[in-house]
Formats: C-alpha cells, structure tokens, sequence
C-alpha cells in the first residue's frame, strides 16, 4: 500500500533522467505532492466539434476511425513517431503525428473508434492535422457532437474531456494524467484523512478530499471539476490562515511593553511639523498607539500609496515609544528599530528622522553594510558624523542611541538592543515571526509596525497578512502632486522622446523601464531581462540620446551592484537610468521627474502606478509616458484607467478583477497557486476560511483535537512572506 509520502521516482521506477528533472521543477516530489498538482484546464465538451467545423490553432475534441496508422523515425535526429489519419462519421479527414509516444502502439490500432482532443493546425493547403493529441479509446461514435458517448445530452455527459496540467519540458499531460490514474486507487481513496475538519465541509457544502481529488483529476462534469477546485481553493486559503492565526495568537500570548503615552506631549510634538497630518494619518496614529498601550505586542501593517504620508506615522509612533522608560531604568529610553530595505532608503530615512527629530535632543544611528552614522555629531549638534561599527553597536547596547536606522544589518547577531520597544519594516515582506524575535533577544517583545506602498487587493492582504491587524492610510496629503500620464502610440515615439530631452536639458533626471517578459523559469527569465536592458541601453546611447550618461539597472546585478548604481543615479553621475522593474521599490531620487514605460500594456495596473510613483517627489512637474501599443479596446481601457486614477489600491482592485492575479507585483514570492489566487477573488470565501481558522484557533490553538491539520501545517512551507 502506498502512502502519500511515497516518492514519485519510487511509484514510477521507470521514469527517465529528464522526466525526474522535470517533476523536480514543477516541484512534485511525493505522491502528496502530485495529488495536488491540479490541471490548469480541462479539454472540455463544449469544444467537440466534426472535422467540417475546426478552424486553425483551436483546441477541440473530435472523434473518428483511426485508419492508415504508421510508426516510424522521423525525419530530422530519427525521433520516434507515429502518424494516423482520422475520418469522422461525416466522412471528413483529419491528419495525425505523434512524436515520442511509444505507448500508443498498445492502444491504437488500425480501426480504433478514439477521442481525439489537441490544437487543431491548416496547412497552406488546406490539411488540417493534430499535432500529439490526447487519445482515449471508446465503444462507439457519438452520432452528432450534441450527444455524449453514451448517447445522454452533453451537459449530463459521463465523460469531460482531459485534464490539462501545467507542463514542463520533459513531461507532459498525458503522463501525469495517466500517473494518477495509476494511484488514485480505491484503496489510497479510502485511506485519505480530510484536513478540513468534516463540520467545516458540511457547512460549506465541500466535497471530502477522496472525493474531490477524483472530481478534479477525472471529472465526469464540469460541476464536479469546479466544486473539486473549489474545495482545494479553499483548502489553501484556509491552510494560510490556520498558519498566520496561530502565529498571531502565540505573539499575543508574548508580554509587551504598555506603553503610557502623554497625548499632550504627542501633539505638541505633531504641531512641530511642518503640516497639518491627515485624517487619516491621525487615525493610523490613534491605532498604533492604543495597540502599543495594551499589554500584548502590536502587528500591525500600515497600507498606504507612496507619498500618503506612512514616514509621519513611524515618526510619530517612534516619538511615543521613545517617551517610555525602559523596566530597569526610568531616565532613559526604549528603542526603535527601524528597517529600511536598500542602503540609500536607510540613508534617506536617517535624514528625515533627524529632522523629525532634532530638537528633541536625542540621538538616531544608521546602520548599513557599508557604515555607520551617528546624529547629532559630537562637534556639530544639527549634524550628523561617521563612527565605527563597535562604537555604534555599544552606544546601541547601552541604550544611548534611541533609534536605530538600518538595512538587514540591523538584524545581525551583534547588534544588541538595550530595550527594543517598537521595530519598523519598511517594505520589507520578508520579515517573520523569527526575526522579529531575533531583534529583540528578550522576553519582552517588541511592536511592530510594518509598512507597505506595495498595492494589493484586500483579499490578498487578508491572507498574506493575516497575522496583522491592517490599516490603510486612504487619504493623500493636501497639494499632492500629479504625474502626467500620457499613453504614447509608436508613431508619438519621436515626439515622447523630444519631451524627455528637454527634461534632461532643463537638467533633470530620467527612468526607462523595460518591458516585462513573461517567462516560466526565474533564470531564463532574469537572462532575457539583462539582454532586453542591455540591448534598449545601446540602442537609446547610439541613437537617441548620445550626449547623456546612460547606465542600466535589473535584476540579475547583485544587491550591492544595485546600490552602487542607485547610488550613482542619486548623484546625478547618470542621467538616464534603464532599468528593470526593479526600480519599484521605495526609491527616491527628487530630480528624476521623466518616466517612460515601454511595453506599458505588458505590466498589470498596479505596478505601473508603483513604478510612476517614482518620479513622485521632486518639486518639478513629473512626467509619464506609457510606450504602448494599444491592439484591444481593453488595453485602452486598463490604460485609461491609470491616466485618470492616481489611487494605487483601487487600480490593483480593478486590475485583479479585469485580469487576475497574474500582473500583481511581487506575485511569485508569495507562494499562493493560481487556484488559490482565483480564489482570492471571492471575498465570501476568504471571509470563511478566516473565520473558520480563527475559530479553530481561538478554540484550540495547538490543534490538539486537529491532529491531521496539525500535521499538514507542519509539513507545509509556509515561508510566504518569511525569509
Ligand atoms: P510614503 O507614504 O510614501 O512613505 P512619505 O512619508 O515619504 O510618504 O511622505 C511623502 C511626502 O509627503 C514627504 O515629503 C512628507 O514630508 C509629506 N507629508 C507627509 N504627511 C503630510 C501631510 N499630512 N501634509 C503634507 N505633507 C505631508
Ligand atoms: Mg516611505
């Protein structure tokens, strides 16, 4: 009998060399783990077409006599290949190749009655031929495309055309299809203990696990395939929110710090800057602080556009706990830790924190690889001064540096806190349970506010972040700028470009983006990007703008590479940047006010408004030109919608609802399947798999009655968003 830890090369002994290398990369090691790769889609019924009806690159399902079958090596590098003709029962002919697909010698035979699904091609002449379709033998023709096999109308029919699974080079469909029909026996049917508590199936009307991994792998009907994925959608979810709601309860279970904040003061200390805060600016700050008063530690993430303001906040709510004393000591301070996620936004934050903070009289340290600042200067108390890494670390040690500002150097070993009271991330969605505690090496930990510009629909931020309390700061300061977004056809090129030159002459600095490319695998696609980067870097050195200093910026430098060049760009040593989307990120580089997006209709909403807050900041009127060939009304309209809506979260709203969840930045290291992002669209759904995790959590924290969930969440990576 085998159990779902078996491995796949153990239940299939004669899978080749490439065949291995291939269910490695689609990440299926253990029967487990094949189970629950589900098909992408299936070849569906309402696809059956007669001969007469196919129109070219269609995928569609035919049925027909096998007549004139042949083997033999092909042509070119002597591949293994089979070739059949098919006639339908209106007489109509259909050509058939198989390549590498020796096992279909045992099922095909001269005469066989087959289903035939794939994708249909016409030569110049006419042919029509599949190209390795699916093949599944069956009794007898059905006698119109209306009626099944069996002669039922369609929509009751007992067959539902294949599955088809996401594939890789090496395997195919077919193999895997055929794979689990060889383990989905009776016998491993009955053994399945359903991780979903039965209560839970019933109450949403779920099919068990043995019922669903049947529905979803073979269906019948189509409703049964659907209601199969519904169930492993929900699944997933509710597997996430097990795992981020028994995080969260066992932080709650952590003393804290209750911190007694004199609202007086804090005020006092508001009214020094040099604006009024918004609304919502004031209730993100009500609700940070009456957290960090209770006696559990905060986790709570601050969602906000760029420029809504969130740096007033980290001030605001460093202020309130830097007037708390710690345990031991009541003349000195708790500390704040605060995590920028580049060298040069450390640097920034550094300087803005000291102006937040300079007539308070205390003292803020920068921390990076690269060195280590200390504010105010022994000589000059408005200045900050360069000091080493062990003098910092001590000053850090003994609690004489309030804050503490750095990139991931602040969570190394041999930093060591006095008395960590609150820990900022800035953008940082790795930042996990761990580290937290990492940072404060105490019994007591700290709060945390985390912090994201990064736009995502609710749904997802429910899930990802559902061990953090959520507030979105909804609202842009008064007299925010705009960018000028303009979609530009090919024939404006010349025209854009003219505009970005005189940018340039008055001056000013400039991003290009290159467009995104779509590819599978992580290497191909970061190779592709550098080449792209490259290649648009020489085209624009040569032929467009000779006199300017052109460097590039991608994904494939190091992180250290990366900060060298945004370094440079912060100068003003580059004049034009050509550059990834990599760029996204929190930069902040004043004098580029030009963005220019090529392949803008490539890009989902989202990022585009991400990567044109980039030339947010200056005091110049920034620019944004969208290189964009428009082919569909829908693109247009996706663009339009970024020319007229400068609210990032409503676009990432609008852009998972128009395409899905495939344009969201950031979407691979989330860890989340398609199935699980469709299912993100379901707001009812992500509401009950929360509740549900909650409940069970609240109830029974170690899952002590839930041994089988209990064992799924332990065997699972649930490294989301964790380093
Ligand atoms: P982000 O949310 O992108 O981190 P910042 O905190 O950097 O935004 O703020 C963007 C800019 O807006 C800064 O220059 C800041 O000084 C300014 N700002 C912040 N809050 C307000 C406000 N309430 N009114 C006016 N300007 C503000
Ligand atoms: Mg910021």
């Amino acid at each position: 009998m085998k159990s779902l830890d078996t491995l796949v090369i153990h239940a299939f002994p004669r899978l080749k060399a490439d065949q291995k290398k291939a269910l490695e990369r689609l990440g299926i090691t253990t029967l487990h783990d094949l189970l629950y790769h589900f098909p992408t889609r299936y070849s569906d019924m309402s696809e059956v077409k007669t001969i007469q009806e196919v129109h070219a690159d269609e995928t569609v399902t035919v049925y027909g006599r096998i007549h004139n079958l042949k083997t033999k090596k092909s042509f070119k590098g002597g591949i293994p290949m089979a070739t059949a003709m098919l006639t339908d029962i209106h007489g109509d002919t259909l050509s058939l190749t198989w390549f590498r697909q020796a096992f279909l010698a045992k099922t095909l035979h001269e005469g066989s009655l087959v289903q035939l699904t794939g994708k249909i091609t016409i030569s110049t002449r006419g042919a029509r031929s599949l190209v390795n379709p699916e093949v599944q033998n069956i009794p007898h023709l059905p006698i119109d495309t209306h009626t099944s096999l069996f002669g039922e109308k369609r929509n009751e029919a007992t067959s539902f055309g294949f599955p088809v699974y996401p594939e890789t080079k090496g395997i195919t469909s077919k193999w895997i299809y055929h794979a689990l029909k060889t383990i989905l026996t009776q016998e491993l049917l009955a053994s399945l203990v359903d991780p979903i508590p039965v209560d839970i199936l019933q109450k949403y009307n779920l099919p068990t696990l043995a019922t669903a991994l049947v529905w979803v792998h073979m269906p019948k009907r189509k409703k049964d395939a659907d209601t199969a994925r519904k169930r492993f959608a929900f699944e997933e979810i509710f597997m996430i929110q097990i795992h981020k709601q028994r995080d969260r309860a066992y932080f709650r279970d952590l003393a804290s710090f209750m911190l007694d904040v004199d609202t007086d003061k804090m005020h006092a200390f508001v009214n020094t800057f040099p604006f009024p805060l918004t609304g919502a600016q004031e209730r993100a700050i009500n609700e940070i602080v009456r957290d960090m008063a209770s006696p559990y530690p905060m986790s709570r993430l601050l969602e906000g556009d760029v420029g809504s303001g969130k740096t007033a906040v980290a001030v605001v709510a460093s202020y309130a706990t830097i007037t708390n004393a710690p345990r031991d000591n009541r003349f000195g301070r708790l500390q704040v830790a605060y995590m920028a996620p580049t060298e040069i936004l450390a640097q920034q934050h550094f300087e803005s924190f000291i102006e937040y903070f300079a007539h308070t009289g205390i003292s803020i340290g920068l921390i990076t690889g690269s060195g280590c600042r200390k504010f105010p200067s022994k000589v000059d108390p408005f200045g900050w001064t360069s000091v080493s890494r062990a003098q910092l670390l001590k000053w850090t040690h003994s609690g004489e540096i309030s804050i503490l500002i750095g990139t991931h150097a602040l969570i190394q070993k041999s930093v060591s806190f006095h008395e960590l009271g609150l820990v900022i991330i800035d953008e940082q969605h790795r930042f996990g349970t761990k580290q937290r505690m990492q940072l404060s090496r105490k019994q007591h930990a700290p709060h945390l506010l985390s912090m994201t510009a990064t736009p995502i629909p609710r749904t997802l931020a429910l899930t990802l972040y559902g061990d953090l309390d959520l507030t979105i700061l909804d609202e842009m300061p008064a007299g925010r700028k705009h960018v000028i977004t303009e979609i530009t056809p090919p024939h404006k090129r010349t025209q854009a470009y003219d505009a970005v030159r005189a940018a340039l002459r008055q001056g000013r600095q400039v991003y290009i983006i290159c467009p995104r490319i779509d590819e599978p695998d992580p290497l191909k696609e970061k190779a592709l990007q550098l080449k792209s980067v490259q290649a648009e870097a020489r085209r624009l050195r040569r032929d467009v703008f000779p006199e300017y200093r052109i460097d590039i910026l991608h994904s494939k430098m190091t992180k250290q590479k990366k900060d060298e060049v945004m370094e440079k760009f912060y100068a003003h040593d580059i004049d034009i940047l050509v550059a990834t989307s990599v760029v996204e990120v929190g930069v902040n580089v004043p004098n580029a006010t030009v963005i220019v997006i090529e392949g803008a209709e490539r890009f989902g909403l989202a990022q585009l408004h991400q990567l044109r807050g980039r030339v947010l900041r200056g005091t110049y009127q920034a620019y944004c030109y969208l290189f964009a060939d428009v082919k569909t009304k829908k693109t247009l309209e996706r663009l339009d919608a970024l020319v007229a809506s400068e609210d990032g979260f409503a676009l990432a709203e609008k852009d998972f609802a128009l395409r899905g969840a495939g344009d969201l930045a950031g979407r691979k290291q989330w860890g989340i399947t398609d199935m699980g992002m469709e299912a993100l669209k379901n707001i009812k759904m992500v509401s009950a798999a929360r509740e549900e995790a909650l409940r069970i959590i609240t109830e029974d924290r170690d899952l002590e009655n839930y041994p089988i969930l209990a064992e799924k969440i332990k065997s699972q990576k649930f490294d989301i968003h964790l380093e």
